[in-house]
């Protein structure tokens, strides 16, 4: 027997409809590429992504071709996630921190039909574009005013663009499980690899990300995204914001401490997500400066381990809640998110910290697991080590064109490639990559969290913990230490700030002091190029056992 209740598809234009009516004198304030800030609303943002579908259908484009943007938050950017999902059409993401051959190479393989691009990004793809045969016509995302001399394909300014239609479209009615919209892995091991989002998991994740425990967003709030719309599908707040009604402030280029602050207070922001490196520039500059936040009420942090250093002085100096979340863009891209369940109602700071630190439980939609190497489950105690395995409505179940054939176990979870324990309350916490873990005499160690207890030394900016060989326990830790501006210190200092801290094993053999630790393209350290850098390093206790 069927449920008689409607069939209601869960599709993402669904979601700008909503915003619009409900929320339509909500703003959007947006830092423009072009410089000033830009106010809009909701309603009319709706209008002009239905101008922008219009003028895509125009010009040719059909159900399921790939639309590119390679640009920063702006207005302009959210209402062509829109106009493109609102036609059926599919958004790729480009992040603009790849390589340009990784570039060239995802735009290929996505077969992108036009690039939506911002004026920063013209030199790049004028360089890239007599390798890209797909890409019929570039849109900038500027108006005529600020457009200049380009040999870019078809080039016009979006302004221009839309303004040839009237914006009298009727959104593309479509099955919820229809693609929406795609992002590439960042590639750390081979090329990278799409992930293809549907509109019922971007509105599911959405849902679920909107939630108390998780952004806690609602119509009095105000939400800035630091996190780029090109990281992990923008960690779905192109979505979660206006579905919530929650006012949106975009940061559009300028990712500064300076910049970031001005926003945070002259825009009254509750809300704010990002990467550990963003609040590390933040924090320096508010500290240098003896700033405070006004309004900022949450900070979402993921993409790589926050710190707990981080999260104690975001609470105790700036009275700023965190949500550590783990995620993927394999995910939607959240995977958990750390609230302090009630089982802690009677915890101390230091347990306290302890648990939100972890990358918390999985939201509903994710169904979690660890296992050993062969497959077999491992205990919830909170010590044992395993595989992070997921499964759910919002988990990817293959890559785009099959590559990297079947990913999923015979239960259908999906191996996260991270190492992870999991407590008896649910809270998980990542201690590695797979390919990072440090294995010394058989025994797992955590690179993160060493790195973790490292920055928590005043005078350390920020902390990487690589394997090196060793002769006798296979591997060994070495930490590689950025110091704050115009501070020194001595290996013995940081170590000995370690000590007692972690099981005597634990405490890295050597530490060598850089003046920069190298970045993917979505913030995390690159553990391949500090391992290429010292892959001749020696430990001293090595080099005078000859
Ligand atoms: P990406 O697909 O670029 O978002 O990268 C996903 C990977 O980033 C995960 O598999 C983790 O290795 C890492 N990651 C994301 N969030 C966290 C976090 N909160 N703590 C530790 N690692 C994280």
């Amino acid at each position: 027997m069927l449920g008689l209740m409607q069939d209601w598809p869960l599709l993402c234009h669904r979601v700008i409809d909503h915003a619009a009516i409900q929320h339509g004198r909500r703003e959007i304030v947006s830092r423009s590429v072009e410089g000033p800030l830009h106010r809009t609303t909701y309603a009319e943002a709706r209008q002009r992504a239905l101008k922008v579908a219009q003028r895509l259908e125009r010009e040719g484009i059909r159900l399921g071709d790939r639309v590119a943007t390679l640009a920063w938050n702006t207005w302009r950017h959210f209402e062509t996630w829109y106009g493109i999902t609102g036609l059926g059409a599919v958004y790729h993401t480009v992040n603009p921190r790849l390589f340009p051959e990784q570039i060239a190479y995802i735009i290929n393989h996505a077969e992108d039909r036009l690039l939506f691009l911002d004026l920063t990004f013209i030199p790049l793809m004028e360089k890239l574009q007599p390798q890209l045969p797909t890409i019929r016509r570039y849109v900038v995302l500027t108006d005529a005013a600020h457009m200049p001399e380009t040999s870019l394909r078809n080039a016009v300014p979006y302004e221009d663009w839309i303004s040839e239609v009237d914006g009298d479209f009727r959104w593309v009615p479509l099955d919820e499980n229809a693609a929406a919209g795609m992002c590439y892995t960042s590639g750390t091991t081979g090329n990278p690899k799409g992930v293809v989002y549907s509109h019922r998991s971007n509105v599911l994740h959405s849902m679920m990300a909107v939630a108390p425990d998780a952004f806690d967003l609602s119509v009095r709030d105000t939400i800035m995204p630091v996190v780029p719309f090109f990281h992990a599908n923008g960690w779905s707040i192109v979505f979660s914001a206006p579905m919530a009604g929650a006012r949106l402030v975009l940061p559009g280029p300028k990712l500064d401490g300076v910049s970031v602050y001005e926003l945070l207070e002259g825009e009254r922001v509750t809300m704010t997500a990002g990467v550990p490196t963003v609040w590390l520039t933040l924090l320096s500059h508010m500290e240098a400066n003896g700033l405070k936040l006004s309004t900022l009420r949450r900070v979402l942090i993921g993409g790589s381990a926050c710190p707990r250093a981080m999260i104690e002085k975001f609470e105790e100096q700036y009275g700023v809640q965190v949500a550590h979340a783990w995620g993927m863009t394999e995910m939607n891209p959240i995977g958990s998110i750390c609230a302090v369940k009630p089982d802690y109602a009677a915890a101390d700071r230091e347990t306290l910290f302890d648990v939100k630190a972890k990358q918390g439980s999985a939201p509903f939609t994710v169904e979690m697991k660890i296992v050993d190497d062969d497959g077999k489950e491992l205990p919830w105690d909170g010590k044992t080590f395993g595989r992070l395995m997921v499964r759910g409505a919002c988990v990817a179940r293959a890559y785009f064109k099959g590559e990297g054939g079947d990913i999923l176990d015979k239960d259908g979870f999906f191996d996260t490639g991270d190492v992870a324990t999991i407590d008896p309350y649910g809270a998980m916490q990542i201690t590695d990559r797979s390919k990072d873990v440090i294995k010394s005499g058989g025994e797992w160690i955590s690179s993160i969290d060493l790195e973790n207890l490292a920055v928590g030394h005043p005078k350390v900016a920020e902390a990487a913990v690589i394997g090196v060989k060793h002769p006798k326990w296979g591997e060994r830790p070495l930490l590689v230490v950025v110091l704050k501006k115009d501070q020194s210190a001595t290996k013995d200092e940081i170590l000995g700030f370690m000590q007692g801290k972690i099981a005597k094993w634990w405490v890295p053999d050597d530490v060598v002091f850089v003046d920069e630790i190298p970045h993917t393209a979505t913030g995390k350290i690159q553990k391949t190029t500090l391992r290429e850098q010292f892959k001749n390093y020696t430990f001293p206790s090595v080099a005078a056992a000859g």
